[in-house]
């Protein structure tokens, strides 16, 4: 039997890297947080790092990967580590990672994310192709935009080439989506599949602290209008919630599909954590305008656990503590091909 001690795990210093670090040691494994130079405090003052490994920029990540390799580490993917290492860069990893990496080509392209989700029997917000279709409000994304910086919404052709005049010409800008802008609340659901025990779970929900969009109800109408503020969406944090229990049987259902549906596009299929992002209308639809295949910020409210990982384990099970003992199983049952992409 593989002894689960003679790995350890690593990610970089951002996003959920506080959560996976820290679900890792309680799993019992030895844990390496690679951090931006200037940029390691946090994962010092919280002691969640047994080994810091400083790099002048995450750009610069393959130069350590050896030393990774080395200590035979286990990489967990989280959104910062994609957007900085590129998606295209992925496939030239040569360290163990956990994920399919396949799953990323589908995930990061508009147009196969919308055929998989298609595929999955999820409803999603329609997608207008050119700015002369507006005919509703839509929300403007942009390719390169990261944490809904940028986003815009319109309601008309002209509206729409008055507020993109300002973005015309720009790095980053010459490509975007246009959707159809679902009024509603919006909820990130966030899911756990094990290929171990072929088990889905529903860990938690969140949604995200948006600036503007989230201020602009503290400022009367009319002053929005007379300030001239055009909403926007920022990333700057996740607030938990806890979804009407009725709606539980479908949000099962929905990321049951999407993985049953992630097995017939990439090898071996979709595994670990994931993500539905939308919007629910009063009508009770759900609207998901994204999926992201990996682990969420939005878990972050719940080091200690959710409600809902509560209910199920008795013990505190964040998603990052999740992952890891999905590697650890995998490892003392010698089936590393299990959670290795
Ligand atoms: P950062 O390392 O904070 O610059 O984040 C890298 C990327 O991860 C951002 O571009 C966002 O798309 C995403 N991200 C970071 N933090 C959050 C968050 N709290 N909620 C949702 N997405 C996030
Ligand atoms: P995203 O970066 O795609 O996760 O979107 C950022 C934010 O834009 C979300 O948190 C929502 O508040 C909002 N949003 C995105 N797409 C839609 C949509 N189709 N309808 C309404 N709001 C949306």
């Amino acid at each position: 039997m593989a002894n689960y001690k003679d790995y350890k795990i690593a990610t970089i210093g951002s996003h959920t890297a506080l959560q996976i670090l820290k679900g890792a040691k309680d799993e019992g494994f030895e844990t390496i947080c690679i951090c931006e130079k200037g940029k390691d405090r946090p994962y010092r003052s919280y002691g969640v790092a047994d080994q810091i490994i400083e790099v002048d920029s995450f750009r610069n990540f393959f130069e350590i990967e050896q030393q990774l390799i080395d200590q035979n580490a286990i990489m967990i993917p989280h959104g910062s580590f994609v957007a900085y290492i590129g998606p295209e860069k992925m496939m030239d990893l040569k360290m163990m990672y956990y994920g399919t990496k396949g799953i990323l080509e589908w995930e990061s392209d508009r147009n196969m994310e919308r055929e998989w989700l298609l595929k999955a029997g999820i409803k999603l917000p329609r997608v207008f192709s050119k700015p002369e279709d507006i005919d509703r409000p839509v929300i403007i994304k942009f390719h390169g935009a990261h944490g809904g910086k940028g986003y815009f919404i319109a309601n008309t052709p002209e509206e729409f080439y008055a507020k993109y005049k300002k973005y015309e010409g720009k790095k980053g800008h010459e490509e975007f989506a246009i959707q159809e802008y679902v009024v509603g609340v919006p909820v990130y659901t966030h899911y756990f599949y094990s290929r171990l025990n072929d088990e889905l779970e529903v860990m938690g929900f969140d949604k995200r602290y948006e600036s503007n969009a989230d201020s602009i109800g503290r400022v009367a109408a009319k002053d929005q209008v007379d300030v001239g503020i055009d909403t926007t969406y920022t990333i700057t944090g996740n607030v938990p919630i806890v979804l009407r229990e009725s709606l539980l049987p479908e949000i099962f259902e929905m990321g049951q599909r999407v993985v049953d549906s992630s097995k017939t596009i990439v090898d071996g299929g979709l595994f670990g954590p994931f993500c539905l992002e939308g919007i629910i209308d009063p009508e009770l639809n759900y609207y998901v305008f994204e999926i992201s295949a990996r682990i969420v910020a939005g878990t972050n409210p719940y080091v200690n656990g959710s409600p809902y990982t509560w209910l199920r384990y008795n013990e505190p099970m964040s998603t990052g503590r999740r992952l890891a003992r999905d590697i650890k199983e995998a490892i003392t049952a010698d089936k590393l091909d299990k959670i290795l992409g």
